[in-house]
């Protein structure tokens, strides 16, 4: 017979990360900017006390095990108590991406059969144009009190405070298999209808534990972190789990995301770290540019989601702020990879450093990564042959939510990103499949073009697209917004990538706009770009 380990069996679940909090860090803050527009203050004990109030008012709600409850919600203390008053009841908690269109909106709420959705008061407009085409929402709770309650809405609404302020909080986090759902999350579908991801207790506890290493976030208890990364983007890249886990102070943004919203809460708060999508930091490192600002206790964050440019690694690098490059998607939870140095990089000239920090970096444990080619051959580990990029692991998908086929080949789950990976196992992105330009059968990463582009003094911000070429079938057009008042040529934009890139890699024209159009997680749309100048012709046609 076999011999079985004699430990404890506890089931890992997110009930039990709040509840650490509250009993061992249950005095450290958590301060959010809230929609009212006031800055609200309270510990992990208050937190933890209202998300059980907020679990027995789910009950009174006839909210059951593994039903949905949806969230159109910003980055606060009301939607952390969803967080964890939802899942930790054993119902499913499911943020839905306000940026969306109202029709996926309505899709994502139906295709997920939420039964509540809770909603911050800016999202009233949207809750009363999706509502008439979600029939089977049994409530929409405006997450404030009775004095912020809209006056008149199209739609009957619960309010939040009024809600828990009927519940004791006389309530035990029930224990059951840490395999059941958690929470949902659906990928934004550039292409075709959004596909969900169903988390689960242990998926996400282990997440938790892995991405707080010193080699992925690197979450501690003496850290103050402001997760800029929405709630609703991939679970806020599971920050909201793993700082009550570490014991960190968790400052929350609100919906003030700018520049100026910004920089004012990091130095107030005393923000030591942070977390983002790229478009993010070009608000901010605009804002501190123009009034020549410092952080003075600011010192690191993790940039992903898209290519972080080096030119932006470079800028924040000079107001002493470490950036740390990484790679997930939702399909992951979402972290897979960090770019942090090994010990012999150290003693490494500058440029050579460089060049391994601005890779999207090294797997964490529970992630286990491959090349192919396009026959499914596995690529070597040169940092040279790229190749499509597969992934496996206990918080990697298995399947989309309601949908049975699976998407796995032979157990591991295509990224959809191509790739090289390094003889010491860094990783690097060399673009997604689609949007790769392909020139004469040759490969053009979009985002080695986009690097060099925003280095450029002028240039806000780039996004290198294919354009239709009779000889080549598709050559790379740079698409720049520039920075106010800069002035840059067509002819001098170009004459900079000279040394810079293959001389076959240098784009054929720049076409200048005014604006780049940015997805809902705030990646810039090339999809959009590509129809917007499908019918471009290229000077060199
Ligand atoms: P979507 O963009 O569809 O909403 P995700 O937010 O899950 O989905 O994005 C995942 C994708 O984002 C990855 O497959 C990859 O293409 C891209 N991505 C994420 N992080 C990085 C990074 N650091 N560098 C380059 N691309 C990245």
């Amino acid at each position: 017979m076999a011999l079985m380990g004699q430990m404890m069996s506890a089931p890992l679940l997110i009930s039990s990360i709040i509840k650490h909090a509250a009993r061992y860090y249950g005095s450290t803050e958590i301060v959010s900017r809230r929609t009212e527009g006031d800055l609200h203050r309270y510990t992990y004990r208050d937190c933890e006390l209202r998300a059980r109030k907020l679990a027995q008012a789910l009950g009174a709600l006839g909210v059951k095990q593994g039903e949905r409850v949806g969230t159109l919600a910003w980055n606060g203390y009301r939607h952390l108590e969803i967080y964890y008053g939802v899942s930790g009841m054993g119902a499913v908690c499911h943020t839905v991406n306000p940026r969306l269109f109202p029709e996926q909106i309505a899709y994502i709420v139906n295709h997920a059969e939420d039964g509540y959705i809770f909603f911050d008061l800016t999202f009233l407009p949207l809750v009363e144009g999706v509502a008439p085409h979600c029939p089977n929402v049994r409530g929409w709770v405006a997450m404030t009190d009775r004095a912020h309650m809209p006056a008149e809405a199209k739609v009957p609404l619960l309010c939040y405070e009024e809600l828990l302020d009927a519940q004791d909080g006389d309530y035990e986090w029930p224990q059951f298999d840490e395999n059941l759902a958690s929470s949902l999350c659906y990928t934004s579908g550039t292409t075709g209808n959004p596909k969900g991801a169903l988390y689960s207790h242990r998926s996400t506890v282990l997440h938790s534990y892995a991405s707080a290493m010193p080699d992925a976030l690197g979450c501690s208890a003496s850290d103050v972190i402001l997760p800029v990364v929405p709630m609703f983007h991939v679970n806020a890249w599971g920050l909201p789990y793993s700082v009550p886990l570490v014991g960190a102070k968790l400052v929350l943004p609100g919906p003030k995301l700018d520049g100026a919203s910004l920089y004012e809460l990091f130095e107030q708060e005393k923000v030591t770290f942070s977390a983002g999508v790229p478009t993010v930091w070009l608000g901010l490192l605009q804002h501190m540019q123009a009034s020549q600002l410092k952080f003075s206790t600011f010192r690191r964050t993790v940039i992903g989601g898209s290519a972080a440019p080096p030119a932006m690694i470079r800028a924040l690098e000079a107001l002493d702020v470490e950036v740390i490059h990484a790679w997930g998607m939702t399909e992951m939870s979402p972290l897979g990879t960090a770019s942090k140095l090994l010990a012999k990089h150290h003693d490494l000239p500058d440029a050579e450093r460089h060049k391994i920090q601005e890779k999207q970096g090294r797997v964490i444990y529970g992630v286990d990564m491959k090349i192919v080619d396009g026959e499914g051959k596995e690529l070597p580990w040169d940092g040279k042959a790229f190749g499509d990029l597969l992934v496996r692991g206990p918080w990697i998908i298995e399947r989309y939510f309601r949908n049975d086929a699976s998407p796995l080949v032979d157990g591991w789950f295509p990224t959809g990103d191509v790739a090289t990976i390094d003889a010491d196992g860094f990783m690097q992105i060399t673009d997604r499949s689609k949007d790769v330009i392909k020139s004469g059968g040759e490969w053009i990463s979009s985002i080695d073009i986009e690097n060099v582009a925003a280095a450029h003094p002028a240039v806000h911000m780039a996004a290198c697209i294919s354009a239709y070429h009779p000889k080549w079938d598709e050559r790379p057009l740079l698409v720049v917004v520039k920075k106010p008042g800069a002035e840059v040529s067509r002819e001098q934009l170009l004459q900079f990538f000279e040394g810079k890139v293959a001389k076959w890699w240098i784009p054929d024209d720049v076409a200048f706009v005014t604006e780049i159009p940015l997805t809902a997680t705030g990646k810039m749309q090339k999809l959009r770009l590509r129809e917007q100048f499908k019918d471009y012709k290229l000077p060199t046609a």
